[in-house]
């Protein structure tokens, strides 16, 4: 390398270092303005924000759906055995979320992982900051789906949070069959689809010293739906680590 080049390229990085260059959009890759990155603390111009409702206000205290007549929503109150102390998401399933879900996971588009992660930190701070948690886990998809795909999204998404929010991140559930999209299902299919599908199995290495001490886990997901997905996965859990409380949370819902 030329002096001349070196000189230049040292320069560059004292410049960065002194004066940061401001963050760039998960989605469009325009530059973010610091003051709009500190209110929202997601990774996106506020023309890209914009497409997305972030769910803030009255909720309800299992699922964290929006929900203003009570404690806890009607989806809530008749699910007969629910396994999980509670679940957030952070953004509504809308149509903007809906294209870039299916690009990131159906088109392998994996430049969004950072930007479907990006959602999470501020909840996890509203939310889990103060719970103590001591793992995070995900949906593990089925072995041939995973095939497929090459990737699992929701333990792309997972990693990424973990390594944000300093939480450990260990697969600590299989998926014993392979399911069909839940939204191809009427709603009472979608209930009892999902009905023994997760079975407990830690990946290598991860060691847990006593699986009936109490710890708790937070189970990331991309969409939550009616809730039979996190539902099961969090018995599944409990049947193996019967001193866990267990938690979800997902980018969308
Ligand atoms: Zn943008
Ligand atoms: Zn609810």
């Amino acid at each position: 390398m030329g002096a001349d080049l070196w000189w230049k390229k040292a320069a560059g990085r004292l410049l960065d270092l002194l004066y940061p260059p401001p963050p760039s959009c998960g989605l469009c890759g325009r530059n973010i303005a610091a003051g709009f990155r500190e209110r929202t603390s997601v990774s996106l111009c506020p023309a890209c924000a914009a497409k997305f409702c972030f769910l803030s206000g009255s909720i309800c205290r299992v699922c964290g759906r929006l929900w203003t007549e009570g404690d806890v929503c009607g989806d809530c109150a008749r699910r007969p055995d629910t396994f999980f102390v509670f679940s957030r998401s952070a953004v509504a399933y809308n149509h903007a979320m809906k294209e870039y879900m299916a690009r990131y996971k159906y088109r392998g588009d994996r430049k969004l992982a950072g930007m479907m992660a990006g959602f999470l930190p501020q909840i996890w701070k509203r939310y889990y900051a103060g719970e103590q948690i001591d793992w995070i886990t995900y949906i593990p998809l089925h072995a041939e789906r995973l095939r497929e795909r090459t990737f699992n999204q929701a333990e792309e998404v997972a990693r990424l949070l973990g390594s944000v929010v300093g939480v450990p991140v260990a697969g600590l559930l299989v998926r014993k069959r392979a399911t069909e999209k839940q939204s191809r299902r009427t709603r009472y299919g979608r209930l009892h689809a999902m009905e023994n599908v997760f079975s407990y199995c830690p990946e290598a290495g991860w060691g847990v010293p006593d699986s009936s001490a109490p710890c708790r886990i937070v189970i990331v997901d991309d969409v939550y739906t009616t809730g039979s997905t996190l539902n099961e996965a969090a018995h599944a859990l409990k049947a193996g680590l019967p001193g866990a409380d267990v938690y979800g949370l997902t980018v969308a819902r």
